[in-house]
């Protein structure tokens, strides 16, 4: 089956086109010039329009076990959220708990995604141990498994943690096979310390979550992983949820000097504040406890982040969709911040409040669509399947209406969350229709797609390896 999407805006890596764009059965056959497209099939009306390449959010915890309890979006409701907020691919992280054997965790993750998603998917490897087996593992996987990313933390001492030499270890591996080493980036050991400070001193609330991962532990771990993966031969690293400015500051002079340093950030540290937030009266805070935290708004860190986006310090915008419902979830934490699940749901709106940065004059057209899509691709091994609107690709596109508004809200959003992080929220633009592989899966606000729909995709190394 053909189908022609006339009239609208092409933007892409290279600007805005119009252009009408010829899909045949799951995949882009044609750009044409307006009007030239043939005449025989059928249409799909986009004028005034944009046409982009469907969102692909490269970070997501669907149904990950965190602090006594699970992420509450499954596969199936978290894909189809993405779905309605036009991310057509999320890459998902696998993970290999402490103990475990690397390609069982794997298994596990495949099991549960495995006839759910509405969407493509991929997965990244969390490794929580580094040792002579899961070395290994990281070659099986990158040759046989299509993973070709591993996610470490300097974090969570006693639960993921990694120390500096089997960080060494994995970055040294990586740099021989290919890899991408994703760090969360900040001092566990230290953090672990001003917490049990802090709650001796009764300071329970949840704000105390922020104020116990200072800027500078981010900071500085941030520094240390660059430091040593320099040591490795420069492997490739990628910094995930930067939230501060002097996190983004060591990125920065790395890529200034030439290394394969790239980083992330998230859309709840370009708009979300500890203060405003975190700081909200009572236990109400808990829905934004999050790591790393959101920051400061008496700081320079928003303006920073957005600055990094524009100049591509920062690479990627992904949601580290990780949600828990307040009610017994956020709840477990009530007199401790530290029980509290660590997490924010944002899967569906993160294309939306990218947009609002189009609007506010914070990222011009084509940045945004790098951010949220090509970039994604061509990082981890999608590209040019995924992340662009050109003949051969898959048909992932996004119909996006400008003149559009999105009210965020617990009553209409499509995650298994019982509030919304950004309640109230009302902003410029609206997904109009997604096409996932040819197929329209939303039009209009209504479900077409279907769970089971979405393939697991095996990935190839990163376009960014020099
Ligand atoms: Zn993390
Ligand atoms: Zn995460």
């Amino acid at each position: 089956m053909t189908l022609l999407i006339t009239g609208g805006t092409v933007i892409g890596p290279t600007g805005a086109t119009p252009a009408d764009v010829l899909v045949d059965g799951e995949t882009i056959a044609a750009i044409h010039a307006p009007g030239t497209g043939p005449s025989d099939t059928e249409t799909l009306d986009a004028a005034g329009k944009y046409v982009i390449p469907g969102g692909i959010d490269a970070h997501t915890h669907m149904e990950l076990p965190f602090g006594g309890t699970f992420a509450s979006d499954t596969f199936d409701t978290g894909t189809k959220a993405a779905a309605f907020g036009g991310t057509t691919t999320i890459i998902d992280f696998a993970v290999q708990r402490t103990g475990e054997v690397v390609q069982d965790g794997l298994a596990a993750w495949h099991a549960k995604a495995d006839g759910n998603c509405h969407v493509d998917y991929a997965f990244h490897m969390i490794l929580g141990g580094v040792d002579d087996d899961s070395l290994k593992a990281m070659d099986q996987l990158v040759n046989d498994a299509g993973i070709t990313s591993f996610k470490l933390f300097m974090a969570y001492p006693g639960v993921f943690y990694s120390d500096d030499g089997q960080i060494l270890r994995a970055m040294q591996k990586a740099r021989d096979n290919g890899a991408v080493i994703m760090m969360h980036a900040e001092n566990g050991i230290a953090i672990d310390v001003l917490i049990q400070q802090a709650l001796a001193r009764g300071e329970t609330d949840p704000i105390h979550h922020g104020l116990t991962r200072p800027e500078a532990l981010e900071a500085e771990a941030t520094h240390r992983a660059i430091m040593l993966a320099e040591v490795a031969q420069d492997c490739p690293l990628y910094i995930v949820h930067l939230s501060a400015s002097r996190a983004l500051a060591e990125v920065a002079a790395a890529r200034d000097a030439g290394r394969n340093v790239f980083a992330e950030t998230c859309p709840q540290y370009l708009y979300l504040t500890l203060e405003d937030q975190l700081g909200a009266p009572g236990f109400e805070g808990a829905k934004w406890v999050c790591s790393t935290p959101l920051r400061s708004k008496h700081e320079s860190h928003q303006k920073d982040l957005w600055q990094g986006l524009r100049g591509n310090d920062l690479a990627i915008v992904s949601t580290d969709h990780c949600p828990f419902c307040f009610k017994d979830q956020k709840e477990l934490g009530v007199g401790d911040f530290s029980k509290i699940p660590n997490g924010i749901g944002g899967v569906e709106h993160r294309v939306d409040l990218l947009y609002q940065g189009v609007v506010d004059g914070k990222l011009s057209l084509q940045r945004w669509v790098e951010t949220i899509a090509t970039t994604p691709a061509r990082m981890f091994g999608l590209y040019p399947r995924k992340g662009v609107i050109q003949p051969g690709s898959d048909a992932d596109i996004v119909v996006y209406d400008p003149n559009g508004r999105t009210r965020i809200s617990v009553e209409t959003h499509h995650m298994n969350m019982d509030h919304s992080a950004y309640e109230g929220y009302e902003i410029a633009g609206k997904v109009d229709t997604v096409l996932s592989r040819g197929e329209v899966i939303v039009s209009e606000g209504a479900y077409h797609g279907a769970k089971g729909r979405g393939r697991y995709l095996p990935r190839g190394l990163s376009s960014y390896l020099v």
